[in-house]
């Protein structure tokens, strides 16, 4: 594998337990190390808990002028804090997505200041793009020939894009519900997509079944330890474009966890190479219809107990058990965040008025931010002096149809 300098193989985070990324091979029948079993598995074999990549820090050398010195035009900008060498990357030129600033929603909100990171001028659409780039990076440099992953949308389209480029074959295992233009763009991008009846929680049990049976690699969320890399990429170039100014807050939208914990992930590694002296507070936003990790925070639990009716219009963040629940729940009180959950109405009216008052496209989903911004400055939890920072994970086109009819149903 053409791995990076600095990487030190995978670490388990629950247990610590460190696997040598040098013994990284295709999996094959009569492979028995531990190894490999963490690597076929995509999580640690002596406790289940996902894995993630882990660096020799030490051997870092990363100052902000370097950085400045490199155009921003992907996240391989990053390519000592990533796995793989830039020249081995899975890459569409990800990443390097604009950081705008919304002035009328910083009044509405009073707060002081207040950015969209725009993540979905992403190649695909959407933030997934980050972290299945590189997880198609490693799944190349393994020889697999075939990857799949149950998504609620977004991570099937990416997957498909980004196995197009890597030349292996992609399996999407997508809910009914799932958006049209998601579905299209699996197909389009050539992946063999099954339609599943129902929710995600049936369609992640029809991926797991035909993983097993067909030994393709897994894509899913935590299953692979480099979507959640890839997400840290997005709170690096956000630190960059406020010259390194940290941010108050940064509200993620959040169903399965990726994100909140990779851009948590990334501003602990930028403070402990001495880039930052601070964490910025991260904020898990969910849909009130589905919001286990909301939940878990507010009860003062360690991990989310599933819901059991999941009942959202939200249904790239309506993930009832999710993966990463509990190392979401670490970052938020790691970082002095919160978490805040609201209601489908407010969610959508939230996506039009960034649309109508800033001429910003968010999606469905993704504007569980936004409202989420709103309730918590509502509560009290931001004043006019805060610079808060809102992750857009997916463009607004994508839910043309959703927001639309929200639109004519409110009769204006
Ligand atoms: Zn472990």
């Amino acid at each position: 594998m053409q791995t990076s300098d600095a990487f030190a193989g995978l670490e388990c985070q629950e247990c610590g337990e460190r696997f040598d990324a040098d013994e990284l091979r295709p999996s094959s029948p009569d492979s028995q190390t531990r190894q490999d079993a963490a690597d076929a598995a995509g999580r640690c074999p002596d406790c289940g808990g996902a894995l993630a990549p882990t660096y020799d820090y030490d051997r870092i050398d990363l100052d902000r002028e370097t950085l400045a010195d490199r155009s921003f035009d992907s996240q391989w900008r990053y390519r000592e804090l990533l796995p793989f060498e830039p020249s081995a990357a899975v890459s569409a030129d990800e990443g390097g997505t604009p950081l705008v600033e919304g002035s009328s929603l910083a009044d509405e909100l009073g707060v002081g200041e207040l950015y969209v990171k725009d993540d979905g001028r992403n190649p695909t659409g959407s933030t997934a793009d980050r972290g299945l780039s590189v997880a198609l990076t490693a799944a190349r440099e393994r020889g697999v020939e075939a990857v799949a992953l149950a998504s609620t949308g977004d991570g099937g389209q990416s997957a498909a894009a980004y196995a197009a480029r890597a030349d292996v074959d992609a399996h999407a295992f997508l809910p009914s519900r799932s958006t049209f233009t998601n579905k299209a763009m699996v197909n389009v991008h050539d992946g063999e997509m099954t339609v599943v009846g129902g929710r995600i929680g049936d369609a992640l049990d029809a991926a797991a079944e035909s993983i097993a049976e067909e030994g393709w690699h897994d894509l899913g969320w935590f299953a692979t330890p480099y979507r959640h890399e890839g997400a840290k990429t997005a709170l690096f170039e956000i630190v960059e474009q406020l010259d390194w100014e940290i941010p108050d807050a940064v509200v993620v939208p959040t169903g399965a966890g990726v994100a909140a914990v990779g851009v948590h992930r990334a501003a602990t590694e930028l403070e402990r190479l001495g880039l930052i002296d601070e964490l910025p507070a991260i904020y898990v936003a969910q849909a009130a219809g589905c919001a286990p990790i909301v939940d878990a925070w507010e009860a003062g639990h360690d991990e989310p107990e599933p819901v059991e009716y999941p009942d959202t219009i939200c249904g790239g963040i309506e993930i009832p058990d999710p993966p990463g629940g509990a190392l979401a729940l670490d970052a938020v009180a790691e970082s002095g965040g919160g978490a805040v959950a609201t209601e489908d109405p407010d969610i959508l009216d939230s996506a039009i008025a960034v649309a109508a008052n800033e001429g910003l496209e968010v999606d469905a989903s993704a504007a569980a931010a936004v409202s989420g911004a709103w309730e918590l400055s509502r509560t009290g939890e931001f004043d006019d002096s805060d610079t808060v920072v809102v992750l857009n994970t997916g463009a607004g086109s994508k839910t043309d149809d959703v927001l639309r009819s929200h639109l004519m149903g409110q009769g204006i």
